[in-house]
């Protein structure tokens, strides 16, 4: 229980990083004979002490330190044991976002997503939260309350919203954000979906899921390319006292990280890196200018800034993933990644 406290201190914005295990190949003969085999990242103090050092083999280690580090035997109920306070809290009436931070193959579809079916160990953080809020919201009938929600997914595809729900394929609308006075958000056009179970939910992320496969055979790897987010309005009534509150659940699956040449890239490739390269250091700039209390926070450099605007400030809550792999071939972007990580901490 302690460290809640502690964490409580340093105010709304929590970075907990998560190294995924080598994979059978990285780990295999092969590798070990070209030098590569092993893992560069160590836990100096153990995993208790949230602190975790790069070797890359030159001269120089370097450690960073978080609110919590998974280390490759982490379960994804172990991790999700350290969120699902911050993730109830929208039943509060609270704004939470959860990021995904880190390269291409670094786990982050894992750690949301894993597989979607909340009963299996290898369930993410995604259907875990959506089965959570529902038994949550379950037992917080018998002191009055009742629930709406309503869920919506979508992806930013180079500065462009794609609606993940809707019927028809390919939609090429064009959506807007709009936010009014009270702090709700509109995205025009976007579908939004009553849930009234974790079953119901359980489907709309089988036929996002299924949408974004559609779309990626026309478009090499545009997954990994985009942002995901999966929102979850609330909106809570009590029977008994009359109350009422709003909350909202964000969970976004971040394009990856890593940092295209820029040579050879040309045309639609140049935009789509340049589209990622403004979406991320934005967000990174719009977390850092909210937790160091900046006047001018901006908001309106991006898409997915923008969209989550009312979830960024006031007293929201954030929680960023910074998915590590941990092998020597990516040791410049795991760098890139802590650093950008203890950046926004
Ligand atoms: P990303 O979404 O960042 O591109 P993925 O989530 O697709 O990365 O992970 C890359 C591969 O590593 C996948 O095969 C995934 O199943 C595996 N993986 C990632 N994280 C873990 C983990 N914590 N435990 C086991 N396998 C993992
Ligand atoms: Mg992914």
């Amino acid at each position: 229980k302690m460290h809640n406290t502690i964490m409580e201190l340093k105010g709304n914005i929590r970075v907990f990083a998560r190294v995924r295990p080598l994979t059978e190949p990285e780990a295999s003969q092969e590798s070990a004979a070209a030098g590569s085999a092993g893992s560069i990242l160590s836990f100096p103090g153990g995993l208790e002490a949230s602190t975790i050092q790069v070797d890359t083999g030159a001269k120089d280690t370097f450690s960073f330190s978080f609110d919590r580090v998974f280390g490759p035997m982490s379960s994804q109920g172990a991790v999700f044991e350290e969120i699902s306070q911050l993730v109830q809290s929208a039943l509060d009436g609270k704004k939470v976002c959860v990021f995904a931070y880190g390269q291409t193959g670094s786990g982050k579809t894992h750690t949301m997503m894993g597989t979607s079916n909340a009963e299996t160990d290898l369930a993410g953080m995604v259907p875990r939260s959506i089965q959570q809020i529902f038994n949550a919201a379950a037992e917080l009938t018998r002191q009055g309350w009742e629930y709406n929600m309503r869920a919506s997914m979508l992806e930013i595809y180079n500065e462009e919203i794609r609606d993940l729900l809707g019927n028809k394929l390919p939609q090429g609308k064009h959506h807007n954000i709009q936010h009014d006075t009270k702090g709700n958000t509109t995205v025009t056009d976007l579908t939004v979906v009553d849930v009234a179970d974790y079953e119901q939910a359980q489907q709309l992320l089988s036929k996002a899921a299924h949408q974004r496969s559609v779309a990626k055979t026309s478009m090499n790897e545009r997954s990994s390319r985009s942002h995901c987010v999966f929102i979850l309005r609330l909106e809570g009534v009590n029977h008994v006292t009359g109350q009422t509150l709003q909350g909202r659940l964000n969970l976004i699956d971040l394009a990856g990280s890593e940092r295209l040449s820029k040579s050879g890239a040309t045309g639609d490739a140049m935009k789509e890196t340049q589209a990622i390269n403004k979406s991320l250091s934005s967000l990174g700039d719009v977390i850092s200018s909210v937790s160091s209390g900046a006047t001018h926070v901006p908001f309106r450099n991006s898409k997915l800034t923008y969209l989550l605007q009312p979830c960024l400030q006031g007293d929201s809550k954030t929680l960023m993933f910074v998915n590590i792999a941990p092998v020597k071939d990516s040791a410049s972007e795991s760098l890139c990644s802590l650093r950008f990580a203890a950046k926004v901490n």
